[in-house]
């Protein structure tokens, strides 16, 4: 057809699409920036482009008429309520076994995350990206995502006095009783702007509740950080509420995009062609997995080797509550910013994350979300019948994560004499074992791709999102995603343009 012809296009406008559009653009080429998400640039009639996590409403989540909330129950109530179907901005993408959640808009994940910006340690390194330089990575690339993300640590002396991080000071004195080295994690959110939000001079986001379906001030997504520079370039065009369908070779050389236009309800309204010289993979673990997966399998791209799909992993995610004694109140005023972790990963397989339970009442309930070294990995594979992509995980597959977590909960329990929470993921159930935040892998670097990212089968396709890392970053993944992001686009720059 005679479709428009580009240089670029990228797939997706998380961490990394965002690096991959920057560096691209910054290079000199014309990129078209493609997002099935909305631009979320527009307040809502409440004056407010988010919604807050205490009052979910129509913007909070993807495709649904009814929420999905990852804790969805408390003191043995059901929390879900109805809401109106719009692409909101928070998908619980459910599969056999497990649903997924993921950020929908410009900025990915970013929108919707706690913002905790970890780097593995050096240690570590070995076993999440095996095959990458380990001293580029921590002398260069690593720092280099850092920088371009914001990222920053609570000022300590602050933290022994916030109201709102009393909660984590009581993990900490948990923790520490137990033996456990107590450590803080590093964040994007802007801490002077949590310091005023304590303070009472600012309106408050995090202090607010704000979180899972966006911060509306304070909180450094990429709509703060790489999307103005993106833009600063004037070489960027980006399309929000689009979605890739297929990507297949053009006869003239390139590859033909297809993408369908959506309205906030989600319905199909246009659909557009372009050719590109290049595109870049960057929907997510899950949603490179499955365009690649049904590329392969319906013969838009059947070179793709048999690695497509494989190497998916949860990132070992498992959540659960401890109930605390009387005098070990964890506060009314919680900050939705986690800032602080216990690590247990050398001797236990467990880094878990001091998570608040902002629910504006005292409820003497300790909150964690733990990123363990689950060594189970699920295949994604086309189902022709149903024509869509399954997922072959199963929640049994969780138990050596909850196994790991119980290494640090069962001792601080046993230590402070006290017991799980059994009421926050439905009635008597202790682990939150059904869900992740922190899917990764689906197209391997260095399997279903060279040790760059780039396509076996296909020149001038490219994976450069969380589909490459191989389902485990041993703590929270977006510093990894973009520092490799970072290392992969600098080759593909000095080497394919
Ligand atoms: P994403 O950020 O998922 O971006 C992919 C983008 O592609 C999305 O915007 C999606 O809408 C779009 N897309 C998908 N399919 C298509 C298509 N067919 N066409 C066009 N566009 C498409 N990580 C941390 O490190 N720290 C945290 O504190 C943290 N907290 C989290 C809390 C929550 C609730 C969630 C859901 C995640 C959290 N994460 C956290 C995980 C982190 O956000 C993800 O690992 C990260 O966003 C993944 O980056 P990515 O670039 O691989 O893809």
């Amino acid at each position: 057809s005679d479709a428009a012809r580009i240089p670029a296009l990228v797939v997706g406008s998380g961490y990394g699409g965002c690096v991959a559009a920057l560096r691209l653009a910054e290079a000199g080429v014309d990129v078209h920036l493609v997002e099935l998400g909305k631009a979320w640039d527009t307040p809502g009639t409440d004056g407010k482009i988010f919604a807050n996590t205490t009052t979910p409403d129509y913007r909070s989540f993807w495709l649904r008429t009814r929420t999905k909330q990852p804790l969805s129950n408390f003191l043995g109530f059901p929390l879900d309520k109805d809401v109106p179907r719009h692409t909101g901005i928070l998908d619980a993408e459910e599969f056999s076994g497990i649903t997924v959640y993921q950020g929908r808009g410009l900025g990915g994940g970013s929108l919707v995350n706690g913002g905790m910006a970890v780097t593995p340690k050096r240690e570590n390194f070995g076993s999440v990206l095996p095959t990458v330089n380990a001293d580029e990575m921590y002398g260069v690339y690593y720092p280099r995502a850092n920088a371009g993300l914001g990222v920053a640590t609570i000022d300590p002396n602050w933290f022994e006095t916030a109201e709102c991080y009393q909660y984590a000071r009581v993990g900490r004195k948990h923790a520490q009783r137990s033996g456990f080295p107590f450590l803080f994690v590093p964040d994007v959110y802007d801490w002077d702007y949590m310091k005023k939000e304590q303070a009472g001079t600012v309106p408050r986001s995090a202090l607010a509740g704000e979180i899972l379906y966006g911060n509306n001030a304070g909180k450094k997504s990429l709509q703060q950080t790489y999307l103005p520079r993106i833009k600063a370039t004037g070489r960027v065009t980006i399309s929000a509420l689009h979605r890739v369908t297929s990507v297949t070779p053009a006869s003239g050389g390139g590859y033909t995009v297809v993408m369908e236009q959506l309205d906030t309800a989600g319905t199909v309204t246009g659909t557009k062609s372009v050719t590109a010289d290049k595109v870049f993979f960057a929907a997510g673990s899950v949603g490179t997995s499955k365009l690649l997966v049904k590329l392969k399998a319906t013969g838009a791209l059947p070179n793709l080797n048999n690695e497509v799909g494989k190497g998916w992993g949860d990132n070992g995610n498992v959540m659960c509550g401890r109930a605390n004694h009387m005098w070990d109140a964890t506060g009314a005023l919680q900050s939705s910013i986690p800032t602080a972790g216990i690590d247990n990963w050398a001797a236990g397989g467990a880094f878990a994350e001091v998570a608040p339970l902002p629910t504006g009442i005292e409820t003497y309930a300790s909150f964690y979300l733990s990123i363990t070294k689950n060594p189970n990995r699920g295949t994604f594979s086309w189902n022709a019948g149903a024509n869509k992509v399954d997922l072959d995980w199963q929640t049994a597959w969780k138990q050596p994560s909850i196994a790991m977590a119980k290494t640090i909960f069962d001792k601080i329990n046993a230590k402070e004499g006290t017991i799980y929470r059994t009421d926050l993921f439905g009635v008597y159930k202790i682990w939150g074992d059904h869900l992740t935040y922190h899917p990764l892998g689906g197209a391997v670097l260095g399997k279903a791709t060279d040790n760059y990212g780039r396509l076996h089968g296909y020149p001038g396709l490219y994976v450069i999102d969380g589909a490459l890392i191989p389902g485990n970053t041993s703590v929270n993944p977006f510093v990894t995603i973009t520092a490799l992001a970072e290392r992969n686009i600098e080759k593909i720059v000095a080497t394919d343009l």
